[in-house]
């Protein structure tokens, strides 16, 4: 599956999206030093005003305080310039990432970790839901994979992508199963899987050896080896799969293209122009 593809579209939407508005923005916070963070960060800015998303970059430094990120999110909630908030992860250990996400707009909530937007997603009426989970669904859609009756196992079950893809492959009427650290055997039901999101972050965790005949594979996992960057799935599931995410290549584009998708939903929400659902 070529994710680099199906980002280029959905770019070309956000895009067109954005024109309405003239302009929208997109704030990032981040605090440290973490290559891999800068990496992240320098690369959304860089996507956002490829499509018309002004970004705004605060960078705080590694023993910044949690009361003095939280007034620059209370700043950023009150600038009606700054349509989405970001706080890149991971932060140094005196920060509460789950204060800090709950402190943050839920309608600027472009990562959709407010507490408001994750309890939405699972109440079946979703708002701004995480990025990741959201270039996995448009993937899948992308290669008309169906959805409806499939079995689908997600390994993993972080807040921000093996939960949230559970919650909307169950919305989409698929049989779900998340896996975990905790899982006695693990193979005995990715083997069943028609559909296989891996999100865990231990390369080639996935062997072709645990994977049915013609399934969909979709390998969230970033691992940074000697060999370069490498996925939570062996290639060579590429001769047992029916399709197949790449890393790089696959969901982190994606990732990308719909953290920018979701700053035009949040500027639509904040607008009033799509409703935040009712509790
Ligand atoms: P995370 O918060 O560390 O969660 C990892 C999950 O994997 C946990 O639920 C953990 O189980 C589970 N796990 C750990 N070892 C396992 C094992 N041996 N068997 C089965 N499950 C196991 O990670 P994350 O933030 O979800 O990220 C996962 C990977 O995706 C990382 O490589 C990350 O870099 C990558 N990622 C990529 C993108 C992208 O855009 N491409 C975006 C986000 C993340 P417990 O809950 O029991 O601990």
């Amino acid at each position: 599956m070529d994710g680099r593809a199906v980002a280029a579209k959905v770019r070309a939407r956000v895009a067109e999206g954005v024109r309405p508005f003239g302009r929208l923005g997109l704030a990032t916070i981040l605090v440290g030093e973490d290559p891999a963070s800068q990496t992240y960060i320098r690369l959304k800015h860089s996507a956002a005003g490829e499509v018309g998303i002004e970004p705004t970059d605060i960078r705080l430094p590694e023993d910044v305080s949690q009361a003095n990120v939280l007034e620059r999110i209370e700043e950023l909630n009150a600038d009606d310039a700054v349509d989405g908030i970001l706080v890149q992860t991971p932060l140094p250990t005196q920060l509460d990432a789950g204060v800090l996400q709950a402190a943050v707009d839920p309608q600027k909530d472009v990562d959709g970790l407010h507490p408001v937007n994750v309890g939405l997603l699972h109440l079946g009426r979703p708002a701004l839901v995480p990025a990741t989970p959201l270039g996995v669904m448009e993937l899948l859609g992308e290669y008309d994979v169906r959805l409806a009756g499939a079995r689908a196992v997600v390994v993993g079950r972080s807040d921000i992508v093996g939960r949230p893809v559970a919650a909307l492959l169950t919305h989409a009427n698929a049989t779900v199963t998340v896996c975990h650290s905790r899982t006695r055997d693990l193979r005995a039901h990715t083997l069943h899987a028609d559909i296989l999101v891996v999100a865990v972050g231990v390369a080639a965790l996935v062997a072709p050896d645990m994977v049915k005949n013609g399934a969909t594979v979709i390998d969230v996992g970033t691992n940074r080896t000697e060999g370069g960057l490498v996925g939570d799935v062996d290639p060579g599931v590429s001769e047992v799969a029916g399709l197949l995410t790449p890393v790089p290549g696959g969901v982190g584009p994606m990732t990308i293209a719909c953290l920018l998708e979701n700053t035009v939903r949040a500027a639509r929400l904040r607008r009033g122009e799509v409703a935040l659902p009712a509790i």
